[in-house]
Order: structure tokens, then sequence, then C-alpha cells
């Protein structure tokens, strides 16, 4: 592990460049790199993960994604693993908000398991934040939603890792109660 140390830190320093200056939508407007951070430190501290290529890629997982990094530059800085495994789990932004969504759930059945462990700790740790600091726009039902959103996601990925899936599971239960008995819809817009 520590011969990886030097990969993590230099994917660190990566992603933390590319997004200087973004916020997280939560209430708090906490710096964006808190989130790669967070999807790292899930994946090493409760999921066990010691793949340096899996640990580095949830670090650059939003990058494609979200700043202007290339799967190309990826590739040339941490090698053609990381650069897919970011790939898989990047969305196609010049889609729309709700296919986006949409294609997650179709998609997340079939990419590699690596970039299925990646997702994993995403939707929990997204699921985290929109409990302990949602967007001050969002109502209890817009929260539901996005929860129930994820669950279709992680739904296509079981069987990948026992312990994260009983996280995230653990995760799904702090859903904000519900006011009126309706379930809600699938979510329809970006995390
Ligand atoms: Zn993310």
């Amino acid at each position: 592990m520590t011969d990886n140390v030097p990969l993590l830190l230099k994917a660190l320093e990566f992603a933390a460049i590319k997004h200087s200056g973004q916020r997280r939508k939560g209430a708090s407007a906490a710096p964006y790199i808190n989130h790669p951070i967070a999807v790292a430190n899930i994946l090493a501290n409760e999921g066990g993960a010691t793949d340096p290529v899996v640990l580095a890629a949830a670090l650059l997982h939003d990058t494609i994604e979200d700043t202007g990094a290339t799967r190309e530059e990826l590739e040339r800085l941490f090698g053609p693993d990381v650069a897919r495994i970011v790939a898989e789990v990047s969305d196609d932004k010049s889609l729309p908000k709700e296919e986006r969504k949409r294609l997650q759930i179709e998609h997340s059945a079939h990419i590699s398991r690596e970039a299925k462990l990646v997702k994993l700790a995403d939707k929990i740790a997204n699921l985290r934040e929109t409990v302990t600091d949602p967007p001050a726009t969002w109502s209890a039902e817009r929260r539901r939603e996005y929860f129930e959103w994820a669950k279709a996601v992680v739904g296509q990925m079981r069987g990948t890792h026992e312990g994260l899936e009983r996280v995230f599971d653990e995760t799904y239960a702090r859903k904000p109660a519900d006011s009126n008995g309706e379930s809600p819809g699938v979510g329809m817009e970006k995390e």
C-alpha cells in the first residue's frame, strides 16, 4: 500500500486543481473536492479497498464529467485502467438531465466491477450529503426522490461488494420521512 501513496497523492492533487473553485450544492456550499475524498475514503475504510487503481479512480471520478479533464489526459497521467474506470462512471453531459439519470440506471449493470465499486461509494457519499447538507431548495419529497433514484442505480449493481451494499442500505434507511404516505417517482435532477 505504501508504494501506492505517490499515485494517490498525484490523483488527489490533480482532482483538487481541476475541481478548484467548484462547490457542492449543499446549503453549506462545501468545497467540491470534499466529495471525491469522501468516496475514496468510503472505499478504503468502509469497503476495505486497497487497489490503488480503484482508489485513484475514486479521487478522479468526477473530473471528466464536471471539469475540463479528458480520458486521454487521465490515461497519460494515471494509466489506461484508471482512465477507463473514470470514463465508465461519467455521464454524457451533452444529454438532457433526465436522460442521463435514466441511462445511469440502465448502464450501471454493465460497467466493470471496479467502476461499480466507485459508483457504489459515490451513491453512499451522495445520500449521506443529502441527509447532512441538502441543497437549500430541496424539499423532503425531492430528497426522497433522490434516494429512490440512487437505490435504483445500486439495484443494478447488487452482488458487487456485500460490505458496501450493506453500508448503502444503512444509509438508505435514513431516507427523509414521507409526510403523505405516497411513494415518489424517480428523481430527475443530477446529483
Ligand atoms: Zn461523485
